[in-house]
């Protein structure tokens, strides 16, 4: 592809700028800082603007384009209707510091009325007594429930030191339990690949602050022993906090309430259907037990006894600002109109369909593939490259090999207690279709690892990069070539 600076030509241009109504203010910028040239800028049409950019977009793997099966990540479908929604007028062009009453107050009446009702929704989805909905994604929430958990012992007089966090957690938990102030205790997971209660037991004493546990796992499977894992936890006054990224697998079914959890942290952006990737943003609304509502974030949305919302600032022992205003607002209206969209009835349905899909391709992968753990799984599936590396073809070859076939890699070397892992989520909006052409690909990979593995090292080669050298990618960027 041509850069935009190879198209200039003189003259070229696509906007033309008015002239400057008002006397142009004498130049306030320090003579030694001002250009002695012009910048060498792209002279090009619109044209050249706007086709330079939309193929540029076109280079990259979206769920709009492609099957998306990126383990833990729940790279689902984002329904259009919902980004409808986040677009109306009244959202979109509402300032955060417009009057909550009064003067104009009815003007935001609505927004606050969504951000209520989808705190209601989501602590129902989620069986616990408040949310708050301001963290800016899955870690963001994952701090500010360590957050929590850490005032809640403060007010109480414990002396906590450490979180007990399995060791197939994702790195957000360990990285979060160190922010927040706390010592980390890994606790070794068992031949089921759920944590090894036995080594829990040994570590629980009256310094943990509490545990961090994802449910269900990253290995896509249920921790049997969760409400075990609850009480033992409780009896040294810990907390139980639920790492809830992979909500998707028991969304509409399970509670993490009813287990026994104290706080939990939802991706919106995942479980809710908001758009993800690159970055952001996202949302990872938190949702605790009565207990721990004073130490809440603020502000906090409440409802008047005359049927009004506002912003309630009083909460003396409230944890404080999380994010600024109140989150990101445009994603908590798309998964506000994606709950209201499905109802109770189509959240059943969401986790039926992932936890099926994720079965039905563990099921066909497993001739050929090892499957180390081989249950009944949830949402996703984690499957190991052992037979294929005695080719020379590791997880990572297979990973580039399907970017030619047209599907987005799945998830590699996570978890990683699975040598060679390839994390499997097909999500529920996946038709049966897809995932046959996806499993026929991996077939059709795993025979080419026997006969033809150079083809395979050689893989990615429809991609507009090949294969790179993925850490020096990384850490020294180059954006001009
Ligand atoms: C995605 C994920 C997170 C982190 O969420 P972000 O929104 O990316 O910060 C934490 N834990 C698990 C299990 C996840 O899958």
């Amino acid at each position: 592809m041509k850069l935009i600076y190879e198209q200039s030509r003189p003259g070229r241009r696509g906007v033309r700028v008015p002239e400057c109504s008002v006397p142009r203010a004498k130049a306030r910028i320090p003579a030694r800082l001002r250009r002695k040239e012009p910048a060498a800028l792209p002279e090009v049409s619109e044209l050249d603007v706007i086709r330079h950019y939309t193929n540029l977009s076109r280079l990259n793997f979206s769920v709009d384009t492609n099957y998306y099966p990126l383990g833990s990540c729940t790279m689902k479908y984002n329904p259009k209707v919902c980004e409808k929604v986040a677009r109306l007028d009244g959202f979109a062009k509402l300032h955060p510091l417009l009057p909550q009453l009064r003067n104009g107050g009815m003007l935001t009446q609505g927004a606050l009325k969504v951000l209520y009702e989808l705190e209601r929704m989501l602590a129902e989805v989620t069986g616990m007594a408040e949310m708050t909905l301001q963290p800016m994604a899955g870690a963001n929430g994952e701090l500010t429930g360590a957050m929590i958990i850490a005032a809640y012992h403060a007010a109480r007089g414990n002396d906590k030191k450490r979180f007990l966090i399995p060791d197939s957690a994702h790195g957000t938990n360990p990285a979060t339990a160190a922010i927040a102030g706390y010592g980390v205790t890994p606790i070794p997971s068992d031949g089921e690949g759920c944590m090894d209660l036995k080594a829990l037991e040994k570590e629980l004493s009256d310094d943990v602050a509490g545990v961090m546990l994802t449910a269900p796992n990253t290995l896509g499977l249920f921790e049997k022993h969760v409400q075990t894992i609850c009480r033992l936890v409780h009896e040294v006054d810990g907390l139980m906090y639920c790492d809830g990224a992979n909500m998707n697998a028991f969304v509409g079914r399970v509670r993490p309430g009813d287990l026994g959890f104290d706080v939990v942290h939802l991706n919106l952006h995942k479980t809710f259907a908001t758009p993800h990737g690159g970055g952001g943003p996202g949302a990872g609304a938190v949702g605790v037990v009565e207990k721990l509502r004073p130490f809440l974030p603020i502000s906090r949305v409440i409802k008047r006894d005359d049927g009004t919302y506002a912003l309630d600032y009083e909460a003396p022992q409230s944890i404080g600002y999380i994010a600024p205003f109140y989150g990101n607002f445009g994603v908590l209206l798309r998964a506000y109109a994606y709950l209201r969209m499905l109802g109770a009835e189509g959240l059943r349905e969401v986790s039926t369909h992932a936890v099926l899909n994720a079965n039905y391709v563990r099921v066909k992968l497993r001739e050929k593939y090892e499957t180390p753990y081989d249950r009944m799984c949830m949402h996703e599936c984690v499957i190991s490259a052992r037979r294929q590396e005695r080719h020379g073809v590791r997880a990572l070859d297979i990973a580039k090999a399907l970017l030619d076939r047209g599907f987005h890699a799945p998830t590699v070397y996570f978890p990683l207690i699975v040598h060679e892992a390839l994390m499997i989520e097909p999500t529920e909006t996946e038709s049966k279709e897809t995932l046959d052409a996806f499993i026929a690909a991996m077939e059709e990979i795993a025979e080419l690892a026997e006969t033809e593995p150079a083809r395979l090292h050689a893989a990615p080669v429809t991609t507009p990069v090949g294969r790179l050298d993925e850490a020096a990618a990384a850490r020294e960027m180059i954006l001009t070539a």
